[in-house]
């Protein structure tokens, strides 16, 4: 059974890190095809106005926080989440576990030639992890046809789609069935990091919470987006607790 706790009408998973990739693990052996999700503060005010969002983040199959705001907000709810579990981290951790697995992962998603770099660069970091393809996030509705169709004709384990939130959620709410993935993962830009395009925050700002704070410095625009931060406080401060 599921043990989850609400932020704004999101339902969070009271996971750690390994939990998590165990569950991931799990969803390759269970028949299905799962939704695992990642959103951040920014994505859960945006579900609160967008319905469609919202629904696919209550249908997802696992939902973990990738943002310390997540965590923090949990703290005036009776059910707690116990750490933060970033989508590249948590990739990082079913990779290594998937690699003594023999399990298959396809990349989709960032610009030209980021998905196939960062596919050589995980390879190199996980021998046994077998990437059984890559394509880029840009397409027309024709292309849109043959990717599924390309994916389908691997049927991966984990599909990796790298679209941005809530672009991905919701490609991967439409078309996961088609694609033959056991489950699918929304990674944001982790193409960018896997490929060593973008860097991650050094650790201490990781542990200090800030990773929000140093992705502002390096990417001033994201200025406007962080914008929501505060607003995020506020209302998790106002709103009935779960
Ligand atoms: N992207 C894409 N296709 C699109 C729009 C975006 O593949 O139509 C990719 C973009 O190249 C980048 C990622 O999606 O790699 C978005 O990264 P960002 O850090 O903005 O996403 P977040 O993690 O904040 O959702």
């Amino acid at each position: 059974m599921r043990k989850t706790t609400y932020i704004m009408g999101v339902p969070f998973d009271v996971v750690k890190m390994n939990e998590a990739a165990e569950l991931v693990m799990g969803f390759f052996d269970d028949g299905g095809s799962h939704i695992i999700c990642t959103p951040n503060p920014e994505i859960v005010m945006e579900a609160t106005k967008d319905s469609k969002l919202m629904n696919i983040l209550n249908a997802a199959d696992l939902v973990v926080p990738d943002g310390v705001g997540v965590v923090w907000a949990s703290k005036f709810n009776k059910v707690k989440i116990p750490e933060r579990v970033a989508g590249y981290d948590l990739c990082q951790t079913v990779f290594s576990k998937m690699s003594q697995k023999g399990n298959t992962v396809y990349f989709f998603g960032g610009a030209p030639g980021v998905a196939a770099k960062a596919a050589e660069k995980m390879k190199a970091a996980y021998p046994g992890l077998k990437i059984l393809g890559t394509r880029n996030g840009y397409f027309t509705s024709a292309e849109e046809k043959d990717i599924i169709r390309e994916i389908k004709s691997f049927s991966p384990d984990l599909l990796l789609v790298g679209l941005g939130a809530p672009k991905q959620e919701k490609w991967i709410y439409e078309n996961l069935r088609f694609t033959g993935a056991k489950a699918a993962i929304g990674v944001g830009g982790c193409f960018d990091v896997m490929a060593g395009n973008i860097k991650r925050a050094p650790k201490i700002f990781q542990k200090l919470g800030l990773e929000w704070f140093y992705r502002l410095l390096c990417q001033p625009t994201r200025i406007k987006r962080m914008m929501r931060l505060p607003v995020f406080a506020v209302k998790v401060l106002f709103s009935k607790k779960g």
